[in-house]
């Protein structure tokens, strides 16, 4: 694909500040709205619509939400239903995630939202090369049905946390190459589960973000959307998300590495305590800069 389609497509989705949001609505408000209202207020300003369960916000409503987003000044990211499996065998299955997928980036492409992250897969014991064919076939369907219904949200498929889920790094790298308007949802603790350990030192962090800059373009660095909480791993990776600070996650550095390649878009902290750590990074950010 031609480098200035690339860059014209991903033309508005590259920021000039880096900023920190939480995981859905803040724990003191309920409601999408009120919940906007409060990232703005907290001085986040970012935020990602939880539709891991299930599409919460109508066509009606996600027009409002626009509307507040737009007036608040926050930016929006999406996290979609966990229930999809880009690799699965029976036809009504694959047809039922994608569709879950579609829905869910269509809602939050009303919402205003830049880009939507998923856990695109499980290997189900395939051969790796099988999978990749599978959800990049996949993919393509759901991002046909994107473009023509004018949808420019990006699909950000999330490097996953465990060892039976296809989203490795350099898998999501090579599978954002074949399309126009994709790159992967760094989830930075996911990378570190799953290599019980692993991707936690400055020089990794590093690498993370040459890798990056090497596959996709130096714009990808301007246009980041990435997960971070603390988190317990295991040999087959991600048990469970805890608060930073309980965590071995080395967060500290990486933002570091964030202040070297002068990044920008979103950093989503998904630790348990939803605003609190949100906060403690986005204090320690400032704080560097
Ligand atoms: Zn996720």
């Amino acid at each position: 694909m031609d480098f200035w389609g690339r860059f014209r497509k991903r033309g508005n989705m590259i920021f000039t500040d880096l900023r920190f949001g939480t995981p859905g609505i803040p724990s003191r408000v309920q409601g999408t709205i009120e919940g906007l209202i409060e990232v703005s207020k907290l001085g986040l300003k970012a935020m990602e619509l939880e539709f891991v369960h299930n599409v919460s916000i109508t066509e009606e409503k996600a027009k409002v939400v626009s509307a507040t987003r737009e007036k608040e000044d926050v930016r929006l990211t999406c996290h979609a239903p966990y229930y999809i499996n880009l690799n699965a065998v029976e036809k009504p299955k694959l047809e039922a995630s994608k569709k879950r997928l579609i829905n869910a980036s269509l809602i939050a492409d009303l919402c205003g939202a830049f880009s939507i992250t998923f856990h695109p897969a499980f290997y189900l014991g395939m051969q790796k090369e099988k999978v990749f064919e599978n959800v990049t076939k996949a993919l393509k369907d759901v991002q046909k049905i994107l473009d023509d219904n004018g949808a420019t949200i990006r699909l950000s498929p999330e490097t996953t946390g465990k060892t039976s889920q296809f989203g490795d790094y350099e898998e999501l790298l090579k599978i954002s190459k074949e399309f126009e308007n994709m790159q992967p949802c760094i989830d930075y603790s996911h990378m570190h589960a799953r290599n019980n350990g692993g991707w936690n030192t400055k020089e990794e962090f590093l690498k993370i973000h040459e890798m990056l800059e090497k596959s996709l373009g130096k714009q990808s660095l301007k246009s980041l959307h990435c997960h971070i909480s603390g988190i317990e791993y295991g040999e087959k990776g991600e048990k469970k998300h805890q608060p930073l600070k309980e965590s071995d996650m080395n967060y500290q550095e990486l933002i570091d590495v964030w202040k070297e390649f002068n990044v920008a878009g979103v950093i989503i902290t998904e630790s348990s305590n939803i605003e609190e750590d949100t906060i403690l990074l986005n204090n320690l950010w400032r704080k560097k800069r």
